[in-house]
């Protein structure tokens, strides 16, 4: 029986690390095709409407209760993992420790219920922040990945120094504050909840598991307690970390199982049996009332939105420039926002995939449903290349559309706005152009202004958004040039002699 065990290890190990590396990986070594993988999450393919993926994970969940539980889903692994390490801590004979708990059906079913109601309402409010995937791309690209750029930097500081070129500095882009302290509540919240009580966050609060707990009703094969066998000795109980096997009762609660098989290889007896079991009924386990932990789980939560609520109102109170109060530019492939702002999970695979480092995650740019969901942001040499398009190729929920490298070059995603009063051939009468000179399409040209001086001026229709002006303009901290985000994302103009003018961005400036 240990084999099932070996083998369920064994495939999560290779579902769970390639996901964590590709997300980690600011080289860009990973090849691409890795995406692939978070399209086989139940979200993701729920989204992109990946049919034959939807059907292959019923007929998993179907056949197997919930494996995806246990293999698939990277956010189970870390918890597992959590579960895993809290065991170094506890004294040898303590280590395994979980005893069965009544389940919450309230608050899951009521999650999922919300979830399903807001989503079909056209908004994925509730999605973003409970997607299990998505929180965990978020954990990996806000607090792991910069651990690792940091440490890379530091050492390629470090052989700079000696004179060794090896490694090269990359900057730290994801980090914007609020996305940061929500996705270390979360954090916070799921390792806390794993390291005392394994899969409670997967019992309580997902709704992807708490709606695959529903399909492994129906599932052909299930765990169960033989009770011709039976002891009740509790050594299954104390190694369910699901927390769903009542050994003086002699149940398993299926739509809490994850199928991870722990219990499987414990009992000395042969008592429990993962087998063919349809049709086959068991007592069920009765409802409980809302435990203090997941009640401050809810008002935890609920106090992160009103704080979020309230650093909005204040920072729209001590606005000085039209920069601050812009329209988000979204990713190229957004397409509409509405679109945009329903499909998108926040899950920030492009943001750490884009090797121009331009995208960050949103704050409340979209408001507070689009917290997390990526934006361009412009900085010092730091635009979004015409000729790039990774993003829209690796998002796996279908919130960007893939787009080829032509049609790239024409996706409008805002529109430069010049602000005269700013610019420095006006307010110091001093040559300039660095604008002109950056753009690729021809949007921002100079014309003649006084005593020999030029001054730009933007041309809407052939503007592509891409930031390349903004990221050069010398004024700060409010350039003199910006990008005000399109809600709809259109087809820009071609510009004339597009072929001689195919413009690569340099770092020519100031
Ligand atoms: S219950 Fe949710 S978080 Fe837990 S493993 Fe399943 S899908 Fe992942
Ligand atoms: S747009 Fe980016 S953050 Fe949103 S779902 Fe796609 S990859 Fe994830
Ligand atoms: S945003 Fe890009 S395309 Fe538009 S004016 Fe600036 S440099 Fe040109």
């Amino acid at each position: 029986m240990k084999t099932l065990k070996h083998i369920r290890r064994l495939l999560a190990i290779l579902f769970f690390l390639p996901i964590l590396l590709f997300f980690i990986d600011f080289t860009g070594l990973l090849p691409l095709f890795l995406h692939k993988l978070l399209q086989m999450q139940w979200i993701p393919a729920l989204m992109s409407v990946q049919v034959g993926v939807v059907g292959f994970l019923l007929v998993l969940s179907l056949l197997f209760g919930r494996l995806y539980c246990s293999v698939i889903c990277p956010l189970g692994v870390f918890q597992d993992i959590a579960a895993w390490k809290s065991r170094w801590f506890k004294k040898k004979g303590r280590r395994y420790r979980f005893d069965y708990r009544k389940p919450n059906n309230i608050l899951r079913y009521s999650l999922l219920a919300l979830t399903v109601i807001v989503f079909l309402l056209g908004s994925s409010a509730v999605v973003v922040w409970l997607d299990p995937y998505s929180i965990f791309g978020r954990i990996i690209t806000q607090l792991l990945r910069p651990l690792f750029i940091w440490a890379n930097n530091g050492f390629s500081a470090l052989f700079i120094k000696k004179g060794i070129y090896v490694i090269y500095g990359v900057s730290q882009n994801a980090f914007v504050v609020i996305p940061f302290i929500i996705t270390s509540v979360f954090f916070v919240i799921v390792a806390v909840m794993s390291w005392f009580r394994g899969r409670l966050y997967c019992n309580t609060v997902c709704p992807v598991g708490t709606f695959l707990g529903l399909l492994s009703k129906l599932s052909l094969f299930k765990i169960e307690i033989e009770k011709s066998s039976c002891t009740q000795c509790s050594a299954c109980e104390k190694r369910c970390k699901s927390q769903c096997i009542d050994s003086m009762a002699m149940t398993v609660d299926e739509t809490r199982c994850v199928s991870c098989f722990n219990c499987l290889s414990v009992c000395k007896k042969g008592g429990v049996k993962y087998a063919f079991r349809y049709g086959k009924k068991q007592e069920a386990a009765p409802v409980s009332e809302i435990n203090s932990s997941r009640r401050t789980f809810m008002l935890t939560s609920g106090a992160v939105v009103a704080a979020l609520a309230t650093a909005k109102a204040e920072t729209l109170t001590g606005k000085k420039d039209e920069i601050l109060s812009r329209k988000p530019i979204m990713p190229p492939g957004a397409g509409h926002l509405e679109h945009f702002n329903t499909k998108c999970t926040g899950c920030q695979l492009c943001v750490s995939k884009c090797p121009m480092h331009v995208l960050k995650p949103a704050a409340l740019e979209y408001g507070i449903s689009g917290i997390m969901q990526p934006r361009l942001a412009f900085s010092t040499h730091v635009y979004c290349n015409q000729d790039c398009t990774i993003c829209s190729e690796v998002c796996p929920t279908g919130a960007l559309t893939k787009l080829t490298v032509e049609e790239k070059r024409v996706t409008q995603m805002g529109i430069a706005r010049f602000r005269k009063h700013k610019c420095v051939v006006y307010t110091d009468e001093k040559d300039c152009g660095a604008c002109s000179e950056h753009c690729p399409t021809q949007a921002v040209h100079m014309i003649p202004y006084k005593n020999g001086l030029t001054i730009p001026q933007v041309t809407p229709d052939l503007c592509i958004g891409c930031g390349g002006c903004e990221s050069i303009c010398p004024v700060r901290p409010y350039q003199a040039i910006y990008v005000e985000g399109n809600s709809v994302q259109v087809k820009a103009k071609k510009p004339k002699d597009a072929q001689k003018f195919e413009k690569k961005i340099d770092n020519f400036g100031f």
